[in-house]
């Protein structure tokens, strides 16, 4: 049998802008490219995204798939995933990148299943072990304490989504060629189990962290969505921001731009509420310069007591209700 060959990155458009993590991955499945000396290739998928495939190309990519159609307009696991795993099985991919976004992994799980074949999630680093032709996919694990690096030894294409922001995109090269191959789809809409009968935006207010005064930031040690409420009710009560830490963005109980960080704001207000935060580097980082920080954390020896100026042991759920009766009463 014909043997797999060639890196692909899936190429995640929204609103007609290409996302940058796509962007990012092209920077990265470039390198991973020249080292196994194969085509790196955008897969392009959507309804009037033809026009897109040049500016992948200058992004680094040698070829573009493009599939443009109606059926595409909005993203559908069924329909992507249906148009990925027909490009996949005629040209057959060594190595498929996709962003860790909804989409993203939505997508490259359903790919992964279908095509029979692993998948590492929320990568951070990528290598390539050119000898054996494995691709070495890095991730956090156990609470950010190790890098656990994971191959895929048996089945093609070694998949893997890769987090937004920790992979550089290259400088766009209008001089770079490519080829820009088109294909169809064969698929209708009456195949279709599920149809969007609206997109609904998310009209949450923006956020401008790196501007505020003063942020009441929360971790995972809120516990859940419900949990988290109690930083939204102290940030009023007190007129201030609301930040997080990545955590509780990846469990999406906000969206990325509250996230303070390595791969998010970096703030300095006047001061800082970091809640039920441990106090990882890639976190402080993003907000050790503020003048005061203020930190709530169960666990006496969480980092973050390290870089606070006051730190309260505690349960956060006692601790904020308290706080906000007491700063009502001022
Ligand atoms: P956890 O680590 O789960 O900590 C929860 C804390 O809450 C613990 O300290 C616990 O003791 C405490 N707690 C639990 N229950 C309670 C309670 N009831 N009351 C009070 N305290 C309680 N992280 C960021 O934040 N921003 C970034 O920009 C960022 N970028 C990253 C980039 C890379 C390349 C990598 C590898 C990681 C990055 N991270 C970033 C992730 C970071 O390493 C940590 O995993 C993350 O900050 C942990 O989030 P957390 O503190 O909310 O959750």
């Amino acid at each position: 049998m014909e043997e797999n060959r060639g890196v692909w990155v899936f190429i995640e458009v929204n609103e007609g802008k290409i996302e940058d993590v796509s962007l990012e991955l092209l920077g990265a499945g470039r390198k991973l490219a020249d080292k196994l000396n194969v085509p790196l290739s955008g897969i392009l998928l959507g309804y009037g995204v033809k026009d897109l495939a040049c500016q992948v190309i200058y992004s680094g990519a040698d070829a573009v798939y493009v599939i443009d159609q109606p059926i595409l307009k909005h993203y559908r696991t069924e329909a992507f995933m249906k148009a990925v795993i027909q490009l996949a099985e005629k040209y057959r991919p060594e190595i498929f990148l996709y962003g860790a976004t909804p989409n993203g992994k939505d997508l490259a799980s359903a790919v992964a299943t279908d095509l029979s074949t692993g998948l590492t999630a929320d990568t951070t680093m990528l290598d390539v072990d050119v000898d054996k032709r494995l691709l070495e996919a890095s991730r956090p694990a156990f609470g950010g304490n190790i890098m656990a690096t994971i191959l895929c030894k048996k089945h093609r294409p070694q998949m893997a989504t890769v987090r937004p922001k920790v992979m550089k995109a290259l400088e766009p090269d209008i001089s770079r060629k490519g080829s820009i191959i088109e294909e169809d789809l064969n698929l209708k809409e009456e195949d279709m189990r599920t149809k969007v009968l609206e997109i609904v935006k998310n009209v949450t207010k923006k956020t401008n962290l790196a501007e505020a005064h003063v942020i009441v930031a929360g971790g995972k040690g809120l516990g859940d969505l419900q949990g988290f409420q109690l930083i939204h009710e102290l940030a009023d009560t007190i007129g201030a921001s609301v930040g997080a830490s990545r955590d509780v963005v990846e469990a999406g109980w906000l969206p990325h731009e509250y996230q303070v960080g390595q791969t998010g704001e970096t703030v300095t207000p006047k001061v800082y509420f970091a809640i039920g935060i441990s106090g990882a580097i890639q976190h402080v980082v993003g907000m050790k310069n503020s003048e005061l920080i203020i930190a709530i954390n169960k666990d006496p020896k969480a980092p973050i007591f390290d870089v606070a100026t006051y730190g309260i042991v505690g349960d956060a759920h006692e601790i904020i209700p308290k706080l906000i009766q007491q700063f009502k009463e001022i």
